[in-house]
Order: C-alpha cells, then sequence, then structure tokens
C-alpha cells in the first residue's frame, strides 16, 4: 500500500501512555524495515472534551474517515462520570463506530506460551490457543426496534427488546469472517439458536448462502450458541474463527478472552464498510479501558495496545509476515520472564513498567533481523 496512513486516537488514563510504546514500535518499522506510516495524532474522549468541550470533533472524525486506520488507546475515567450523557468520552468512541459502520468486531483470543498458568482452565486446554471471535456490531438486540418499557394491560410493565437481523447484515459479517479463515486455518464455525429463534434460522441459512456461492473454499459448520460457549471452555482449539451476532458475541467473545489470562494482553479490532479503495475501515484497540487506577503510575501493560497494531500490520496492511515478527518479540520477551505488574504471579518478582516492557519489546524486534 503506498503512503500508509495511520491515525492515532490515545484517549484518556493509560490511553497516551500504552500507546508511546506502540509510536515506538511504529518508528521502528520505518528505521529498520523502511516500512514508513504517515501517522497522524488527535484528542478523543475527555482529553477531546477537555479542549473542545466534545468527546470527537467533526475535524478528527473527518480524519478518521480518511486514513487506512484509526488506532485507538482508550477513553473515560473518573473526572468525567458526572459530564452530560452527550459529551461523555465513551461518546467519542460510539461515533467512531457509527460513523465507520464497523459492523465486524474482530476479537482474538491466543494464548502465549509463557502466560498459559494465567488462565482459568488447565494449562494443556490453552497453551497454543488462537481463536478469533468476529462479533456482528451494529444490529441485533441491542439496536432493534420496538424497544423499550412499557405498561402491560395488567398494571405492571413489560421490557421489551427486538432481535432483528436482515439479509445484508448477516452476509457482510460472515464475508468478513470467511476472509479471515482464509488468512488462518480455513475454518468457520458459525454460532446462533436456529432452534429457537427465527433470526437464528435466517442467519443460517444466509451463512451457508455467503459460504455456498462466495467461500466454498473454507470449511463451514454450525453450532447452537450455547452448545458453542461450553465447547469454548471444554476444548477451545477445536476453533479457528468464530462469526456470531452482536449478542452472543458479546457474552462468548469475554468466555474467551478469559481463556488467555489478562486483560492488559488483549487487542481487538473493529472493521466496517469498504473505503474509497475497496479496503474495510478499520479501527484497532486494545481491549481494556484507560485503567484510571494506575494511570500515571508506570504500571500499564502496553502489549494489547501493541498487539492491536500487529493486527493493523495483517489486516488493513497486508503484512502478515510482519505482524507475525511483532507477536513473536511479544511472545520472546513474555518467555524471558519480563513481566509488567498485572502479569505478576503469586510468587512476586519485580515488574518492568509500561516504558521497560516496550523498550524490551523493540530490543526483540532488532534481534528478530
Ligand atoms: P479498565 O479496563 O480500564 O480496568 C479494569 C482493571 O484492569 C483495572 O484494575 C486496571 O488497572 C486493569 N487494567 C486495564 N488495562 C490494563 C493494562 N493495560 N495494564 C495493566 N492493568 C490494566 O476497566 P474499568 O476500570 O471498568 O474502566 C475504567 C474506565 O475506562 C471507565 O471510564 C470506562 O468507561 C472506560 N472504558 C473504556 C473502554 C474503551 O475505551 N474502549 C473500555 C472499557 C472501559
Amino acid at each position: 500500500m503506498a503512503n500508509p496512513s495511520i491515525l492515532i486516537l490515545a484517549g484518556d488514563g493509560i490511553g497516551p501512555e500504552v500507546m508511546s510504546e506502540v509510536r515506538k514500535v511504529i518508528d521502528w518499522f520505518g528505521a529498520k524495515r523502511k516500512i514508513k506510516f504517515n501517522v497522524s495524532e488527535d484528542l478523543v474522549g475527555g482529553a477531546a472534551y477537555d479542549v473542545h468541550g466534545v468527546p470527537l470533533t467533526d475535524e478528527t472524525m473527518a480524519k478518521a474517515l480518511s486514513v487506512d486506520v484509526v488506532l485507538l488507546g482508550a477513553v473515560g475515567g473518573p473526572k468525567y462520570d458526572k459530564l452530560d450523557f452527550s459529551v461523555k468520552p465513551e461518546r467519542g468512541l460510539l461515533r467512531l463506530r457509527k460513523e465507520m459502520e464497523l459492523f465486524s468486531n474482530l476479537r482474538p483470543a491466543q494464548c502465549f506460551d509463557a502466560l498459559a498458568d494465567f488462565s482459568s482452565l488447565k494449562k494443556d486446554i490453552v497453551a497454543g490457543l488462537d481463536i478469533m471471535i468476529v462479533r456482528e456490531l451494529t444490529g441485533g438486540v441491542y439496536f432493534g426496534e420496538p424497544r423499550g418499557i412499557f405498561p402491560d394491560n395488567e398494571g405492571g410493565r413489560v421490557g421489551i427488546n427486538t432481535q432483528r437481523y436482515t439479509t445484508e447484515e448477516i452476509r457482510r459479517v460472515a464475508r468478513s469472517a470467511f476472509e479471515l479463515a482464509r488468512r488462518r486455518g480455513n475454518k468457520v464455525c458459525s454460532m446462533e439458536k436456529a432452534n429457537v429463534m427465527e433470526s437464528g434460522i435466517l442467519w443460517r441459512e444466509e451463512v451457508t448462502w455467503v459460504h455456498e456461492n462466495e467461500y466454498p473454499d473454507v470449511e463451514l459448520s454450525h453450532m447452537y450458541a450455547d452448545a458453542g460457549a461450553m465447547q469454548l471452555v471444554r476444548w477451545p482449539k477445536q476453533f479457528d474463527v468464530i462469526v456470531t451476532d452482536n449478542l452472543f458475541g458479546d457474552i462468548l467473545s469475554d468466555t474467551a478472552a478469559m481463556l488467555t489470562g489478562s486483560l492488559g494482553m488483549l487487542p481487538s479490532a473493529s472493521l466496517g464498510a469498504p473505503d474509497k479503495n475497496g479496503r474495510p475501515k478499520a479501527l484497532y484497540e486494545p481491549v481494556h479501558g484507560s485503567a484510571p487506577d494506575i494511570a500515571g503510575t508506570g504500571k500499564a501493560n502496553p502489549i494489547a495496545c501493541i498487539l492491536s497494531f500487529a493486527m493493523a500490520l495483517r489486516y488493513s496492511f497486508d503484512l502478515g509476515d510482519e505482524a507475525v515478527r511483532v507477536e513473536q518479540a511479544v511472545e520472546s520477551v513474555l518467555a524471558s520472564g519480563l513481566r509488567t505488574a498485572d502479569l505478576m504471579g503469586p510468587d512476586g518478582g519485580k515488574p518492568v513498567s509500561t516504558t521497560e516492557m516496550g523498550d524490551a519489546i523493540l530490543k526483540a524486534l532488532d534481534a528478530s533481523l
């Protein structure tokens, strides 16, 4: 890709701290691999509110729509808790997701061998685990109408939410899952509740249609989401890519995340409608929040954010080998025993700081050349 562009929105709390380490990795690619990114930075969340009175300005939104990739740190913090809902830091992130039409949320659950003891499951079940959950992010029961709490006819109330999916909403997220599978283990498992929900029947039929007509080379299986939840903790390594709706994806991706240990290790990507070059708009961010309890102390683990950049290398910049380079650098640093505070086991030891972890990853990148 000529002149690949990245907009960095570091945000609040530990966001800027972990993003500084990502910036070092980006610069490393320019200096050592001759892969130069056109990087710009701007404000989002509370940081934007403090300067502009809104959590995302129109100008920043326009920039986000014009670049190849947005890298986001985290937004929010107690300082902003009492703000009106319309200007809360999270509204900035929601606006990005909405206007970039980020309908496909990618949550990898990857277990580095050195951290297998951190999982709540037995080591042999999770060691070497590498699965990807693709969650539909803009439709389904969180958005379907009618919704609300209404009086019923017996003097009580009724709460209503509507699970609603259209052909196109299902097909586009299915395509996203099949595309990913082709770059990984070539297997997709689609999860719904077709046994009890009409929207689940439609989901299964449309995923099957996309498979038969566009991706017959990828292996497709179907599973009811409840059975899928069970299989995720019984034998997670049977999966490669899982595609599911917004509600089931919310639950299944959190379950899968816990297979791997710390929040400070979890990257994510959200892909959207095609941009002017036909590539999906993309936002990459760690799963964790702004961690106000440790902000400013140098304790934040930058790995989730660095792995989010690795996802960008793989999924937006077609630099899969370079993504592997970053992941292996992280793996080798962890294998050497270096840990930020969140990864310290009960036996203790001396944790390294955010910056020290970033520097160690750079050294491991140097060693990979
Ligand atoms: P959090 O993810 O910020 O923190 C949860 C716990 O995990 C804390 O103890 C924190 O110290 C720890 N932690 C998180 N990331 C870490 C890292 N990289 N290294 C080491 N430890 C880490 O969740 P929270 O405390 O529920 O929320 C704090 C703020 O973040 C809130 O304002 C919330 O709205 C916001 N938030 C933002 C996002 C986002 O920007 N996408 C996501 C979740 C929460």
